[in-house]
């Protein structure tokens, strides 16, 4: 298990949504712009903890899947996504 913290600048993102075909928690929110759902991905029961505010988005998990989260941020054109390792 990893713990480990996924932001979204709002600003640098374009609503391209390239993260979510890598990534099904990511998803499009109400202002068009991406947002992160742990409930939505169909396969996995994912929980993570998720703060979407004007500015970004901030969603922490502590799970095996950082490297999905990685390939997510990795195709972003904008690199409006951000995912680093953090403590207990
Ligand atoms: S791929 Fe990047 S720019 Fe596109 S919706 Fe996702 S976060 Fe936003």
């Amino acid at each position: 298990m990893t713990r480990y913290e996924v932001t979204i600048e709002k600003d640098a993102c374009d609503g391209i949504f390239a993260c979510l075909t890598r990534d099904p928690r990511f998803v499009e929110g109400d202002d068009g712009l991406a947002t992160v759902d742990p409930g939505a991905d169909p396969v996995y029961d994912c929980e993570g903890e998720v703060t979407d505010t004007a500015a970004h988005v901030v969603a922490t998990f502590d799970d095996d899947r950082i490297d999905e989260a990685r390939q997510a941020a990795a195709a972003c054109p904008t690199d409006a996504i951000v995912v680093r390792e953090v403590g207990e």
